[in-house]
C-alpha cells in the first residue's frame, strides 16, 4: 500500500467539501491547507471542513509541506494553478476540464512531465464500479463488435451549483461540465477515440441566455456511432450509458453519478437480460485517490492521466465548436 499523502487544496469548492475531502480522509490522507482567492472564505472553509489552515496565497499553499495539490477552482483557473503547483514540485490532481484550450492542457501535461511529477485528471467516473464493469465486459467480447454508444448525463442541476456554471464566463456551461465527463467515460469503457461530432444546443431556462442542454451525434474510431444527451434541465430523467454490439447490448441504471451505485445488464439474443454481479463497490473518489497515491509512490499512472484530460477536452471543444458553427467537427488527435 502506498504512503498517505499530505495535500494542499486550491479552491474552496463544493466538490472539495462534499466528495474529495471525505474521500481523502477515508483513504487515510491529510488535508494540510486550503487556498481560496478570498481570505475569509479560505478561513471559513478550513474551519468548517477541518483543514489545518486556510490562505489566500496559492504560492504559500503549494510551497507548504505537502506532497500533492488538488485543484478544484473554476475551470478558467485550472491551468495557472497547475503550473504553480508543478513549479513547486508537487504532484497534481486537477479537476476536469483540465483547461479551456488544448494548448493550455497540453502545456500542463508537458510541465508535469518535465518536472517529473504526476498529473491526474479527476474524471471520477472511470473509477466507478459500473464503468469498470462495462469496460471489462466489452474487453471480454460480451457484446461482440461495438456498433453504438449512447450516454445521457441528464441531471437537475442542484440549486447550490447554479452559479458560475450558468453564466457566460469562459469555462461555464454544460459541455465543459458534463460532456467532458462523457468523453472520458466513453474512451475508458470502449478504448475507442472519438473521431467527429455534430451538436445542437438549446437554452431551456437555466443558463442565462446560453445553452443548458445539448444533443451530440458523433463517431468513434471503428465506425461506432455515439449519441450524447447532456442537460442541467432534466429533473425527472435518469442518467444512462448503453453499448450496443453485434452480439449483445449492455444497459445500466443511473451510472453517471458520484456514487458507487448502479447496475449493469447484459442482453443477448435468445436470453433474458442478465444482471451482472459487481462485487467491488468502492467509492469512485476513494479509488481515484488511491490510484493517484500509487502513481506517486511507484511512478505509474493515475486512474485518469493528464493526457486523458487533454483527450476529453478535445471532445468538449469540438462539441463547443459545433454548437457555435452549426457544423460537423473533426476531433484533433493529441497535439
Ligand atoms: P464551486 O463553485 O463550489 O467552486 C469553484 C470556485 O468558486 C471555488 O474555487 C471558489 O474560488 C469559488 N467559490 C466557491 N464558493 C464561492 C462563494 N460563495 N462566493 C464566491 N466564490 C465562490 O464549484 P464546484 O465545486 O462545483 O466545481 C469546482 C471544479 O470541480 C470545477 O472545475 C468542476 O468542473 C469540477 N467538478 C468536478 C466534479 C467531479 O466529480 N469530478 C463534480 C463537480 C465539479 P476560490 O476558492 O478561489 O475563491
Amino acid at each position: 500500500m502506498s504512503a498517505p499523502l499530505r495535500w494542499a487544496l486550491i479552491g474552496a469548492s463544493d466538490i472539495a467539501a462534499t466528495q474529495v475531502l471525505p474521500a481523502l480522509r477515508r483513504v487515510g490522507h491529510r488535508a494540510v491547507v486550503v487556498a481560496s482567492s478570498d481570505r475569509a472564505r479560505a478561513a471559513a472553509f478550513a474551519r468548517e471542513q477541518g483543514v489545518e489552515r486556510g490562505t489566500s496565497a496559492v504560492e504559500e499553499a503549494v510551497g507548504s509541506d505537502v506532497d500533492a495539490v488538488y485543484i478544484s477552482t473554476t475551470n478558467d483557473r485550472h491551468a495557472a494553478h497547475t503550473h504553480a503547483a508543478v513549479a513547486a514540485g508537487r504532484h497534481v490532481l486537477c479537476e476536469k476540464p483540465l483547461a479551456l484550450s488544448l494548448d493550455d492542457a497540453q502545456g500542463m501535461v508537458d510541465a508535469a512531465a518535465k518536472a517529473g511529477v504526476v498529473l491526474g485528471t479527476n474524471h471520477h467516473l472511470r473509477s466507478a464500479p459500473v464503468h469498470r464493469t462495462l469496460r471489462r465486459l466489452l474487453a471480454d467480447g460480451a457484446v461482440g463488435r461495438p456498433l453504438a454508444v449512447r450516454v445521457a448525463y441528464t441531471i437537475n442541476l442542484s440549486e447550490r451549483l447554479r452559479g458560475w456554471r450558468l453564466g457566460a464566463a469562459p469555462g461555464s456551461g454544460v459541455v465543459f461540465d458534463l460532456t467532458v465527463h462523457d468523453a472520458d467515460t466513453v474512451r475508458f469503457v470502449t478504448g475507442l477515440e472519438p473521431v467527429e461530432v455534430v451538436a445542437v444546443g438549446v437554452g431551456q431556462g437555466l443558463a442565462q441566455g446560453g445553452v443548458d442542454a445539448v444533443a451530440v451525434a458523433g463517431r468513434l474510431a471503428g465506425d461506432v456511432t455515439l449519441h450524447l444527451h447532456d442537460a442541467y434541465t432534466a429533473p425527472h430523467a435518469r442518467t444512462a450509458f448503453e453499448v450496443h454490439g453485434t452480439a449483445g447490448s449492455l444497459f445500466t441504471t443511473d451510472p453517471m453519478t458520484q456514487t458507487p451505485d448502479g447496475d449493469v445488464f447484459l442482453r443477448r439474443a435468445g436470453h433474458d437480460d442478465v444482471l451482472i454481479e459487481i462485487p467491488d463497490r468502492e467509492n469512485p473518489y476513494d479509488r481515484a485517490l488511491r490510484a493517484f497515491a500509487d502513481a506517486v509512490a511507484d511512478g505509474g499512472e493515475p486512474a485518469a492521466t493528464g493526457v486523458d484530460g487533454v483527450r476529453s477536452l478535445a471532445v468538449a471543444l469540438a462539441v463547443q465548436q459545433s454548437l457555435t458553427t452549426g457544423r460537423r467537427v473533426t476531433i484533433p488527435s493529441t497535439p
